[in-house]
């Protein structure tokens, strides 16, 4: 007997004479890319992919689905950390083929991109323009303009720069019901109504399809100066970064921390990394210093700088790199982390921030919770100090089973996400909700803020066709949350 037709089984003529043929991928070997994200937590299903090649296919291809009843799971580099791109049935929508620079404005120092360029070459196409477009982070090579804007994407120039969401003036968006909403003016002051385009930013999906994105550009900076500290703890981590700040102000970039057992991590199972400092400590942080003042010398200010710190018993010992080689080498010691805790084994990852002057705080008391709860675990806390925002990371404990200790996940989100809480922090700081942390956001978030979250999604997609089940389920029956 054969099976009825699917809903999507329907429309697949359509969508196909419209994107073409090769453009719907149904074949099982096609499709695996798609079903599965970065960390491999996650393994969904889907009945097709589309990949349409601009905003009028997008909105063809939404249309059509919501016509049929069929979820449509937007998707750019797939490189999410929450889970956010995976589907649970329906189609995947990839944005990689609308890949175009619309246009650069010098004057007013922008860019309008489509939603699938990747987010290096809109790095170098403003670089090309003598310019800089600071979003940075170490999956840029695969991350896509829509995917950073869905997620209001972070990474390592937010303390300089912003989140995407600072980073963006104007959006081009496909609705749920097809319809497409052109917001993409280039304007720095617009207050005609609400400010629709910071709706879809971080909206993961769950409330438009982004197709274009006017995004802000900056001066390029022209000299840089790193340095690599050790120091005794994150107390005086922050005590560190409260005096770089209030010395170079603007001009410090990146204050970025490891701990010793992260270091240690990197140095085993990255290829070429090399110690930074001849002793251990208990902490390291990575400082940047720029400057786009023709004839500043970013590199002397802070030399003088750690030099102070170090006479004043903050840090315990300092190195500066004297080359451009050798700053790539000292960030790279911080950007190769997540990838060398990965090759010790399994890890539950927190992505908290908590208001910059409980950061100590927050990690002695998360670090010593979690590692009473578990003999022999290892905490891996590490990430983007200076905007209080930490991977608070759990290593497996040496030889432990990894799935067993996965199984752990709900266990720790409790005791780490209380902390959190209790000190007024965000357990999603910039991976965003996704599917792994949804059900969190329902423990956490205040009620009020919830439901003005549901009506919103209610409102724009009252049909759940975007994403459904990630970020706020509105479904009776919404996927599992933990992997
Ligand atoms: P995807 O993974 O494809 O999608 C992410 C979410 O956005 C999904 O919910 C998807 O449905 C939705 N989406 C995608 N495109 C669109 C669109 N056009 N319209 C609407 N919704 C869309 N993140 C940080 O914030 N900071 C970091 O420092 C950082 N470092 C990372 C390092 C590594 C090695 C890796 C693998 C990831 C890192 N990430 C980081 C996470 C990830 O790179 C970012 O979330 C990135 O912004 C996702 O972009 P993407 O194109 O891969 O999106």
């Amino acid at each position: 007997m054969t099976e009825p037709p699917s809903a999507l089984d329907a429309i697949l003529p359509a969508l196909c004479e419209r994107l073409g043929p090769g453009n719907v991928l149904t074949a099982a070997d096609d499709l695996e890319p798609f079903l599965v994200e970065a960390r491999g937590l996650y393994r969904g299903r889907a009945g097709a992919v589309l990949r349409p090649a601009d905003t009028a296919e997008v909105a063809f291809a939404v249309k059509t689905c919501a016509g049929a009843g069929v979820p449509v799971v937007a998707q750019g580099g797939n490189t999410g950390l929450v889970g956010g791109g995976v589907p649970f049935g329906g189609v995947v929508l990839s944005l990689a083929r609308l890949t175009r620079v619309r246009g650069l404005d010098p004057v007013g120092a922008t860019i309008t991109v489509e939603a699938g360029a990747v987010l290096a070459d809109v790095q170098a196409a403003a670089e090309a323009a003598g310019l800089l477009f600071p979003l940075s982070l170490a999956a840029e090579g695969s991350c896509r303009i829509g995917g950073n804007l869905a997620t209001n994407a972070g990474g390592t120039n937010v303390l300089a720069y912003g989140n995407a969401r600072d980073l963006v003036l104007g959006l081009e968006v496909v609705l749920a019901d097809g319809r497409v909403w052109n917001g993409l003016k280039g304007l720095r002051k617009n207050n005609a109504g609400y400010d629709l385009k910071q709706l879809f930013v971080g909206s993961e999906g769950t409330l438009g399809i982004v197709t274009a994105a006017v995004l802000k550009l900056f001066p390029k900076p022209l000299a840089r100066a790193v340095g690599f500290c050790g120091l005794p703890s994150p107390r005086e981590a922050l005590a560190l970064f409260e005096a770089l700040r209030a010395r170079a102000g603007a001009g410090l970039t990146a204050f970025e921390v490891l701990p010793r057992f992260g270091l240690e991590l990197v140095l085993r199972h990255i290829d070429g990394a090399v110690r930074p400092l001849a002793g251990s400590h208990h902490t390291y942080a990575l400082v940047e210093f720029s400057t786009s003042r023709p004839g500043a010398d970013p590199g002397a200010e802070l030399e003088e700088a750690l030099a102070d710190a170090l006479s004043g018993g903050l840090v315990e010992d300092a190195t500066i790199g004297a080359s451009e080689g050798r700053n790539a080498a000292l960030w790279k010691l911080r950007e190769t982390l997540p990838e060398a805790q990965s090759r010790e084994g399994g890890s539950i990852k927190h992505d908290v921030s908590v208001p910059l002057s409980r950061l100590p705080d927050f990690l002695e008391q998360a670090t010593a919770a979690c590692e009473a709860a578990m003999p022999g675990l290892r905490v891996c806390a590490f990430g983007h100090f200076g905007d209080g925002n930490i991977h608070f990371n759990l290593s497996q404990p040496e030889g432990a089973d990894k799935a067993a200790f996965l199984a752990e996940w709900e266990r720790f989100n409790r005791i780490v996400h209380d902390i959190v809480a209790g000190m007024d922090g965000s357990i999603a700081a910039e991976h965003g909700v996704g599917l792994i942390k949804r059900d969190e956001l329902a423990h956490y978030a205040d009620p009020v803020a919830l439901d003005l979250m549901r009506r919103v999604k209610a409102a724009l997609d009252p049909n759940d066709i975007l994403n459904p089940g990630k970020v706020v389920a509105l479904s009776a029956d919404p996927p599992r949350a933990l992997p």
